[in-house]
């Protein structure tokens, strides 16, 4: 895959719908193509984890915002990443770094995919059904603490929350990957060349493999309180009718919606190296919050989150054809 080699075409910009700096709404058709926790913090006693799916996935995200912003190349990126590999380890995943060096506006930056999956022989060889995921970086904004609480820490929040309301059966299915380098590099507004660094490199991966992964769902904004679920209007049919009867017999059909165009995010390299997925995204368009600084934990809420998160989990099991058990079906 050349990603290198693509860019939006003239026609594309035009009807960019409006500007973002992280996304590009584009038409169909067209070629689209950190802070660190105080001393204080560390040596508070842990707070015990609450069970609901909504207060577990909001808990994860105020220990991810804890450590501050946290760009790509940053210390606070770090810490996130040590903090979820400490979180999948305890629960019997394995975890594996794929890292590699991009150019980027601030030179050769180093990006570190962060990659789970559940314990078992052979792990990593076995082909997986499908990918779970979401972007771990915030934007670096100059002159603002931006700390990205929902683009994207609660999406990351969420999928840790998912491995204690998911059965073993899906579990073992799935991929969980956290991707570096989402964000522009340099303060500069996303693009397919200055952003999705990470799940660029994933999708490379996997092009041309047999084995590659069946299907994806990629999780961004999932937790704000005015929660309005989207999803690109080109997303694979398929994960469209599954992600919809989700919401549907959850009964949250209401939160759901189609977005009127396509979406630049992680989902894209990976449609593109042939992995079908759909990103469910959370309505940044008309908001006073997307990449400032009152993208902070205020605007996330625990009610979100579970909606979410029950829609999630019926998305999950209905794809991986996994029954629901008693246990794990009251999140
Ligand atoms: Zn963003």
């Amino acid at each position: 895959m050349k990603v290198t080699s693509w860019r939006l075409s003239p026609c594309a910009m035009k009807r960019v719908l409006f500007e973002k700096p992280a996304f590009f709404i584009m038409t169909l058709g067209s070629l689209f193509l950190s802070c660190q926790p105080s001393e204080k913090t560390l040596k508070k006693a842990a707070p015990a984890p609450p069970q609901e799916i909504g207060e577990l996935a909001y808990f994860h995200t105020e220990r991810i915002l804890e450590y501050g912003p946290r760009p790509a190349a940053s210390q606070g990126l770090a810490k996130v990443r040590a903090y979820l590999s400490t979180q999948l380890q305890e629960r019997g995943w394995d975890v594996s770094l794929q890292r590699v060096h991009r150019p980027t506006p601030k030179g050769t930056l180093l990006f570190e995919n962060l990659r789970a999956r559940l314990h078992r022989p052979r792990a990593w060889e076995q082909p997986i059904e499908g990918i779970l995921c979401a972007h771990m970086d915030s934007k670096e904004i100059e002159g603002i603490e931006f700390l990205g609480a929902d683009d994207a820490a609660s999406a990351v929040g969420m999928i840790l929350a998912l491995l204690d309301h998911l059965p073993k059966e899906a579990l073992e299915q799935l991929e969980l990957v956290f991707f570096d380098g989402e964000e522009g590099i340099g303060g500069e507004a996303m693009t397919f060349n200055n952003g999705l660094y990470g799940s660029k490199a994933y999708a490379r991966m996997w092009q041309g493999k047999a084995n590659k992964p069946k299907f994806g769902l990629l999780l961004d904004m999932i937790g704000h309180d005015q929660l309005r679920l989207t999803y690109p209007s080109d997303s694979p049919p398929e994960l469209i009718a599954i992600l919809s009867e989700s919401a549907d017999s959850t009964g949250f059909a209401q939160y759901l919606t189609k977005f009127s165009g396509a979406i630049l995010d992680d989902h894209v390299p990976l449609n593109l190296a042939g992995i079908p997925t759909i990103n469910m995204i959370g309505d940044f368009t008309a908001s006073d919050w997307w990449h400032q600084k009152e993208d902070n934990l205020s605007l996330i809420s625990k009610k979100s989150l579970s909606i979410s998160g029950q829609i999630i989990r019926a998305f999950l099991l209905t794809r991986l054809k996994v029954e629901s058990t008693p246990a794990s079906s009251q999140p």
